[in-house]
């Protein structure tokens, strides 16, 4: 999960910065930040210092996350995942609750999409450059990109409640698509714990956020839209949506590519095809009430593309919206259950 974010779409959020009044036992925004899954962290919640410090929140947080990254990170030889992936026994392992619950909303994603979604593709990531194993930037021929799909597919992975299974000796599980989600839903659930109702938890532009800021106000939340010119990559905003009690995720892979011969190779996979995804469009942002669920989804509708996409969020009154490239510059649509979030 050490990998760095680089997206097309940023998410930032629109708010004061953090006041703290001379007295401050009134409530406030108060901002935590830090580091974690090869990102950053940015923590608001209102209420009083005096109750963070003695809630120890930001120690607890911290706790928290490094537990998710010891279950769920590829980029940890010692983590859970990593036992799991190194092994080349067939029997069935017990794992623990969280590792337990990503895989069971990932496979579950995973059906729903008819396998557009696919945890178990991280060979075929690695083999064209973009995971744990930093290969050079090269274009795999056929015979590898061959060998490579026989390693992959989600009919190869079982979990029965917290028991595991893989039936190839080498199968291979990436979470990189939900565990980060799932690190903000453990946050956002233990900040509810600790009694705060007022916050927005953001990990590496994926977020979750309830109730309101400290001025009465709901939570805003600015999604960026690039705009190309020939010295790179400006940012601008886009869409300032208003996403009440919800999480909101997107993938985007604008920055996160690598070029042969003009040609731009995207870290998302279609494993369909066992290739990079190749069409216009750059990014997808899904609000859920659970940030693994929305995290997951957006990378499930950007594998399928814009048409594909928007046609099954549609059916599946997912709240989506998309952004495409076209001729001229960028063009984005969105679901029906998208438009209430709008500002
Ligand atoms: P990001 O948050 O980096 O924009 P996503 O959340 O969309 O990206 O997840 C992309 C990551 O998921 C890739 O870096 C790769 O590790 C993994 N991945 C790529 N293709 C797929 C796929 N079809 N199904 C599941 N995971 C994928
Ligand atoms: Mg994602």
């Amino acid at each position: 999960m050490k990998k760095i974010k680089l997206l097309l779409v940023m998410l930032l959020t629109i708010s004061v910065a953090a006041c703290f009044p001379s007295n401050n036992s009134a409530k406030t925004e108060v901002l935590l930040q830090g580091r974690t899954m090869g990102t950053t962290y940015s923590i608001k919640v209102v209420t009083t210092i005096e109750r963070v410090a003695s809630l120890k929140l930001q120690e607890k947080i911290d706790v928290a996350l490094v537990q998710v990254n010891d279950e769920m990170s590829t980029y940890l030889s010692s983590s859970e995942i990593s036992r799991f992936n190194n092994s080349t026994s067939t029997a069935p392992v017990e794992i623990s609750d969280g590792f337990a619950r990503v895989l069971q909303e990932s496979m579950r994603l995973g059906q729903l999409s008819s396998g557009k979604l696919d945890i178990t593709v991280g060979p075929l990531v690695n083999l064209w450059g973009f995971g744990p194993e930093q290969r050079p930037e090269t274009v795999p021929n056929d015979e590898v990109l061959a060998d490579t799909r026989a390693r992959i597919g989600l009919k190869n992975l079982h979990l029965h409640g917290n028991t595991l299974s893989k039936d190839i000796p080498n199968l291979y599980i990436d979470l990189s698509t939900t565990a980060k989600g799932y690190g903000v839903d453990v946050v956002a659930e233990l900040i509810e714990a600790n009694g705060i109702v007022d916050y927005l938890v953001e990990i590496g532009g994926e977020m979750r956020l309830k109730g309101f800021k400290h001025t009465g106000e709901l939570w805003a939340i600015a999604i960026e839209k690039p705009i190309l010119d020939t010295s790179g990559e400006q940012r601008a905003v886009h869409q300032v949506i208003i996403p009440k009690d919800n999480a909101v995720a997107t993938s985007g892979d604008y920055r996160n590519y690598f070029e042969v011969e003009g040609q731009r190779f995207s870290h998302i996979i279609d494993p369909a095809t066992g290739k990079p995804i190749d069409h216009n469009l750059v990014s997808v942002t899904v609000i859920s009430s659970s940030s693994m669920t929305a995290d997951g989804l957006s990378t499930a509708l950007m594998v399928m593309g814009p048409d594909e996409g928007l046609k099954f969020a549609q059916e599946h009154e997912l709240a989506a919206l998309f952004i495409s490239k076209t001729e001229h510059g960028f063009k984005e649509a969105f679901t029906v259950k998208f438009r209430q979030y709008l500002k």
